[in-house]
């Protein structure tokens, strides 16, 4: 046999197709990674407000920005009639202060504008949610992701909100088509799955696309979802499993329960822990504005 014939094949000839449906991803990647918790959240238009600070940067200076602008201002409606070169000076810590602080200034104007000269959102969820996602993403700045956060997080419907690590897992997964951008990507797995999971689904495909399907090296060996996985790194998985077998050379006993474990892993295998609360940072900030 030739070189060239003995090669292994290439992955391009390998289907996109998903081999691991949504339902069971989500029941894997909880198991792996949750229970995840739907946390209190900040009120429609703090929570806008705190999407336009977590654009581009990290949690942390988000959370750093959000806090001072407050602390600064006291109140949105303040925010709403300060200066931008003030509410740029506020939010300073946060990064893109220059970007940020006239969209934050546009954006609560153009709600009070539209909302009888308030700033209270809680209407949104009486909506049907295709209008109120409509309504929110009228407002200057606010994308399908930003939407989802909202109505999702803040309201507690079942909106989809697509980040970079979903979008990327989801992609990767086969469960949405390479042709499928950000923005589409919103309404393709919003109609994939019932609304009951969509909050799950967010919470577990984010946190896996932090801790394991990174988006330079993601670790397919240590994937929990690889056993159906079209993008899956075989020399990866190999790898893993060979280090696996050196570490652990006695025979595990199967029980009932890692029998019919779609992913063919070794029993007894140590849960993850979540490195962070998935979606859901600003817990502190949220405690800190209640009265
Ligand atoms: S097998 Fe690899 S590419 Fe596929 S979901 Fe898991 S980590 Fe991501």
């Amino acid at each position: 046999m030739s070189p060239k014939a003995a090669a292994k094949p290439r992955r391009s000839r390998r289907s996109k197709k998903p081999g691991v449906t949504i339902a069971d991803a989500i029941r894997l990647l909880t198991e792996e990674y949750g229970p995840f918790e739907n946390e209190p959240r900040l009120d429609p238009a703090h929570e806008l407000v705190f999407t336009i600070l977590s654009q581009h940067t990290s949690d942390r200076n988000s959370e750093r920005a959000f806090r001072n602008l407050m602390h600064t201002f006291g109140t949105l409606e303040t925010v709403a009639e300060a200066e931008v070169a003030d509410i740029e000076a506020a939010i300073s810590g946060g990064g893109l202060a220059r970007v940020k602080a006239p969209r934050i200034k546009d954006v609560l104007g153009r709600i009070l504008d539209l909302n009888d000269g308030s700033l209270d959102l809680h209407f949104l969820a009486e909506m049907p949610m295709d209008e109120a996602r409509a309504w929110l993403r009228q407002l200057p700045g606010i994308g399908p992701k930003s939407a989802g956060i909202i109505l999702s997080f803040s309201l507690g419907m079942p909106a989809m909100a697509v980040d970079t690590h979903i979008f990327r897992v989801s992609q990767r997964l086969g469960i949405i088509g390479p042709k499928v951008n950000a923005d589409k990507a919103h309404e393709v797995l919003e109609a994939a799955m019932p609304p009951e999971d969509v909050y799950p689904f967010h919470a577990a495909f984010i946190t896996h696309g932090r801790q394991v399907c990174k988006a330079q090296r993601p670790r397919c060996g240590e994937c929990v979802v690889n056993y159906g996985c079209p993008s899956r790194d075989e020399e990866a998985i190999q790898q893993a499993a060979a280090n696996a077998a050196a570490e652990q050379p006695e025979p595990a006993t199967h029980d009932a329960a890692d029998a019919d474990r779609p992913d063919g892993q070794a029993p007894g295998r140590r849960r993850r822990r979540q490195e962070s609360p998935t979606a859901v940072p600003h817990t502190q900030v949220v405690k800190e504005l209640q009265p």
